[in-house]
Order: structure tokens, then C-alpha cells, then sequence
């Protein structure tokens, strides 16, 4: 931890950790979601819709390293077992049972619309309060709206079809 770091946070910093590592489960579950989606999805258009949830995977791995790389600075542990990730989740997780392109695009929009949720609410408590971790909600927030709109343009996409 770096003590100086810790103290500019103008707010609860373990109020603050406890909302990151609510995030860091999030991201953990959304990069299993679109990664066995990837794996089991079926119907039209499978192969751009498999790019698109491989890459989204990606992403959200990418976010949970953001994440705990944050939480650690400000002295916080992150979450250490993925038993506890349903424990603190905000968004849950969407088991891609019913392997149909559709519903699995369905299924991933709903956890993006979430996370928007999550990152908007990040950056109005960390606002003029904590310009670090507001820059880091920031960048995440960007990809979530992009990972929301490219589920969306695919499901119009395969609308268009049937
Ligand atoms: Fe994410
Ligand atoms: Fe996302
Ligand atoms: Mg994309």
C-alpha cells in the first residue's frame, strides 16, 4: 500500500475497496460468461459472434486486472476465491444453458447493461474525491458501452435475417 496514495482518497477508502472488489467478482464472472459462450454458442452467424464474445472476454479480464491492481494499492485484499465472487457480485452470472446465439447475446447485454450501472455509479461517488480510480472507472466505463452496442448491432444483425 502507499500511505500517501491512500491518503489524498477524500472518502471511506475501505467503503471504496469493498465497491472495487464488488467489481473485480463482476469482471471475473463476465469473462467466464463470454468465454464459455464462445465455447457452446450455436445458430446463425456463429463465427462473428464467437470474434465478439472471445474479445469481450478479453476485455473483461483486462478490467479485473485494472481493478485489482487498484484495490491493492489502497491497501485493500482482493477478492481470493472464486467461491467468493457470487458472494459480492452485482451482476451475477448467466449460465449459457440454452446455447442459441440469441439468447446468449440476450443474456451478455443484460451484464453489460450492469456494468454500466456499476461503472456510472463509480464515477459519481469518486468524483473530485478520487481522480485515480475515477480515470480507471472511466476507461472500463468506455469499454462497456462498446461491448453493449457491438451485442446489439450483432442481435440487429441476426434479426435482420430471420
Ligand atoms: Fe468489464
Ligand atoms: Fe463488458
Ligand atoms: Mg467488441
Amino acid at each position: 500500500m502507499g500511505t500517501k496514495g491512500r491518503e489524498i482518497v477524500g472518502m471511506d477508502v475501505d467503503k471504496l475497496i469493498e465497491l472495487l472488489n464488488k467489481a473485480f467478482a463482476d469482471e471475473w464472472l463476465a469473462y467466464y460468461q463470454y468465454w464459455i459462450g464462445a465455447q457452446v454458442v450455436k445458430g446463425p452467424m456463429k463465427e462473428a459472434v464467437i470474434g465478439e464474445l472471445t474479445q469481450h472476454a478479453n476485455d473483461e479480464l483486462r478490467h479485473a486486472e485494472m481493478l485489482v491492481t487498484r484495490i491493492i494499492q489502497l491497501g485493500g485484499t482482493p477478492v481470493l476465491k472464486p467461491e467468493d465472487w457470487y458472494k459480492v457480485t452485482n451482476c451475477g452470472y448467466d449460465a449459457p444453458e440454452d446455447p442459441f446465439v440469441r439468447t446468449i447475446l440476450d443474456q451478455n447485454i443484460h451484464g453489460e447493461q450492469c456494468a454500466i450501472d456499476v461503472y456510472q455509479h463509480l464515477l459519481e461517488i469518486t468524483k473530485e474525491k478520487d481522480p485515480i480510480t475515477y480515470n480507471m472507472a472511466l476507461q472500463i466505463l468506455e469499454d462497456e458501452v462498446e461491448h453493449e452496442e457491438d451485442l446489439q448491432a450483432l442481435l440487429e444483425d441476426l434479426e435482420a435475417l430471420a
